[in-house]
């Protein structure tokens, strides 16, 4: 008799954040999209903006951006 165990995998993936969200007025940077009116080619990482980068729509700052999870 022959068994077949099958391990089933558990993969802990590493969620890849690509959106962040501004806290004050909800908008979104999404790094596929980048931020073109700001100088922000698509594929621009959250990482990359430079410090003096601010919200489009109401003008804060990286630090008032949070990781969209979902
Ligand atoms: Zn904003």
């Amino acid at each position: 008799m022959q068994r077949h165990v099958s391990e089933e995998k558990t993969m802990s993936e590493t969620v890849q954040v690509t959106q962040w969200l501004c806290k004050v007025c909800n908008w979104v940077y999404d790094e596929a999209i980048g931020d073109p009116d700001s100088g922000l080619a698509p594929g621009t990482a959250f990482a990359d903006i430079p410090d003096d980068w601010y919200c489009p729509e109401c003008g804060v700052t990286k630090a008032d951006f949070e990781p969209l999870a979902f």
